[in-house]
C-alpha cells in the first residue's frame, strides 16, 4: 500500500517509534529512522522486511539538527510523504520539586520538536497534494496524572498542534493526526515500573499489574506493533478524510 513512500519516524531506535517504522516499512515505505542508542540492531529490523532504511541522528531538543534532519530524507528519498513525531522522554515529580532543565528538555523534544518537523516536511507534501503526519501524543494529551506536569503540559500541547496542522491542510491531501497510547511497556514505561517496584519493595510483576490497576482497566499494555497498525489506517485510503482526531488506544484509560 504504501511502496514508493517514504516515512520518516523520530526516536525509532526503540519502542513505539521502532513499532510504527516496522508497520510502514510491511506496507513497503522506505523509512528513516532517528533517535540514540543501538542504529544497526533496529536498521537490520527494517532492512528485512525488503524496503530502504536511511538513518539521522539528530537530536530533536536541536532546530539545526531537525533541519538537518530532513534535508538528510530529502536527499535520500526525494521527499518524506509519512511523518510520524514520536521522539519522547518522561520525567516525573511534583511541580514544587520538578528540575526546570527536565521541564524544558520535556517541552522540547516532545512538543516543540513537531513544530519544527512538521513546518519543514509540509512544503514538500502540499507540492505532491499527499502527506501524513501522525504525532505520538499519549492519554495524557487528554487527561493527567500527578507528577507528570512537563510531560502532560507537552502532551496537551502536541494534540493542539495536531488539529491546527489538520485545519491548516483540510482542503489537501496533507492529514495531521495524533495517536494517544496508554500504557505500552517501553524503556520509557519500565523505568516507572522500576520506580514502582523499588519504592514500594515489590516484585516487577506485581509493580506492572498496580501500573495497570491504577489507570488501565484491561488490565494490558498495548503494543508497538497495534499502535503501528493504527499509523497504517491513517495512511490508509480509508484515512482520507480523518482529520485532526486524537485517538487513544489505551484499554478504556480514557472512557474512565
Ligand atoms: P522509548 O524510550 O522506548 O523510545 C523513545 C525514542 O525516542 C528512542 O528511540 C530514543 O532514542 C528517542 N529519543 C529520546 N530523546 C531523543 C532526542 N532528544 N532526540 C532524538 N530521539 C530521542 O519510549 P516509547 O515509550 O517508545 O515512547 C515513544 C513515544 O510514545 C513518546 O513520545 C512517548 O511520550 C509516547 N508514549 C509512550 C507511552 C508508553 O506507555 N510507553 C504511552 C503514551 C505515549
Amino acid at each position: 500500500m504504501l511502496k514508493g513512500k517514504t516515512a520518516l519516524v523520530t526516536g525509532s531506535t526503540s519502542g513505539i517509534g521502532l513499532g510504527i517504522a516496522k508497520a510502514l516499512a510491511r506496507q513497503g515505505a522506505n523509512i528513516v529512522l532517528n533517535g540514540f542508542g543501538d542504529v544497526e540492531g533496529p536498521k537490520a529490523e527494517i532492512a528485512a522486511l525488503g524496503v530502504k532504511v536511511a538513518y539521522h541522528g539528530a537530536d530533536m531538543s536541536k532546530p539545526a539538527e531537525i533541519e538537518d534532519m530532513m534535508k538528510h530524507a530529502a536527499a535520500q528519498f526525494g521527499r518524506v510523504d509519512i511523518l510520524v513525531n514520536n521522539a519522547g522522554i518522561q520525567h516525573v515529580a511534583r511541580i514544587e520539586d520538578f528540575p526546570t532543565e527536565r521541564w524544558d528538555a520535556i517541552i522540547a523534544i516532545n512538543l516543540t520538536s513537531a513544530f519544527h518537523a512538521t513546518r519543514l516536511a509540509l512544503p514538500a507534501m502540499r507540492a505532491a497534494n499527499w502527506g501524513r503526519i501522525i504525532n505520538v501524543a499519549s492519554v495524557h494529551g487528554l487527561v493527567a496524572s500527578a507528577e507528570k506536569s512537563a510531560y502532560v503540559a507537552a502532551k496537551h500541547g502536541i494534540v493542539g498542534l495536531t488539529k491546527v496542522t489538520a485545519l491548516e491542510n483540510a482542503s489537501t491531501g496533507v492529514t495531521c493526526n495524533a495517536i494517544c497510547p496508554g500504557w505500552v511497556l517501553t524503556p520509557l514505561v519500565q523505568k516507572q515500573v522500576d520506580a514502582k517496584a523499588a519504592a514500594l519493595k515489590i516484585s516487577n510483576e506485581e509493580a506492572k499489574k498496580l501500573l495497570l490497576g491504577e489507570k488501565e482497566p484491561s488490565m494490558q499494555f498495548t503494543t508497538p506493533d497495534e499502535l503501528g497498525e493504527l499509523a497504517v489506517f491513517f495512511c490508509s485510503a480509508a484515512g482520507n478524510n480523518v482529520r485532526g482526531v486524537a485517538w487513544n488506544m489505551d484499554g478504556g484509560w480514557v472512557a474512565q
